[in-house]
């Protein structure tokens, strides 16, 4: 046993989720917990995993290939931190999402490798919400002119958005970001028609909740999740409220 009861906190995470969509009129099933997982080791991770976790998000590339070599294979796994271009191949046509896609460049860099291992890559447009000095993303106004030039690459599909929120000491906070997230996404859908909406990796066509082409969303964290479900977020992040705090120093 660990000192960190990650079932314990599972069940609390799980609850609030339901009750978030429960306030907000919306099905628990929209929403997919991922267990952020970053610098703790496998045993640790392994039991959220015995809890039914199937979707784990990891920021470092080299930690992540480690992880997805270590685990049962019936894990979906995400890249949530920034991704360097040199790094690509390593993950590019391997993983379920990449969240953090936010220039042109990169988004070429994982067609061109995807196009070479004959595979394909789901993806997010990473937006820096907060317009912070110390974030990645795109600005808020690029956005779309980035998406719109991404869906023309082979081989990469972009599914939606994702923002990182300034730190919140009240979660409240945060739930402008959220609303001007969901409104980018209303703009760009509005705009693009059904251009997206096509097969993904997996095989499997992605529920277009709404209607809309791009249906994901990421955001919420520890910090700001409860708030994230109300406003509409389908992918929260969670890391330190399932598996306690982090050691950077270890
Ligand atoms: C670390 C991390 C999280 C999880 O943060 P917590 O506050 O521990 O829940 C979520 N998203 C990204 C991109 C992260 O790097």
């Amino acid at each position: 046993m660990s000192e960190v009861n990650v079932a314990e906190n599972l069940k609390v995470v799980r609850q609030n989720i339901i009750d978030a969509c429960k306030r907000a009129g919306r099905k628990p099933e929209e929403v997919t917990l991922i267990a952020v997982s970053k610098t703790k080791p496998v045993e640790l991770i392994m039991e959220a995993y015995n809890e039914g976790i199937r979707d784990f998000g990891e920021n470092k590339v080299q930690e992540l290939t480690r992880k997805m070599e270590e685990m049962p294979k019936d894990i979906n796994w995400h890249l949530i931190g920034h991704l360097q271009k040199n790094k690509v191949k390593y993950v590019a046509g391997n993983v379920t999402l990449i969240h953090s896609v936010d220039s042109y460049e990169l988004a070429e860099e994982i067609s061109r490798q995807c196009v070479k291992k004959d595979k394909t890559q789901d993806i997010l447009v990473e937006i820096n919400i907060g317009d912070e000095e110390s974030k990645f993303g795109v600005d808020y106004d690029d956005a779309e002119e980035l998406v719109y030039k991404i869906i023309g690459l082979p081989n990469i599909f972009v599914k939606g958005l994702m923002c990182i929120a300034p730190i919140a000491v009240n979660y409240e906070e945060n739930r402008k970001y959220f609303k001007k997230m969901i409104k980018k996404v209303v703009d760009i859908n509005k705009v693009m028609g059904d251009n997206v909406n096509r097969e993904s990796s997996r095989g499997e066509f992605h529920d277009l909740t709404g209607g809309f082409p791009l249906s994901v969303l990421s955001f919420g964290m520890t910090g700001d999740y409860i708030a994230a479900v109300e406003e509409g977020s389908t992918m929260v992040r969670v890391g330190t409220g399932i598996f306690g705090e982090r050691d950077y120093n270890k």
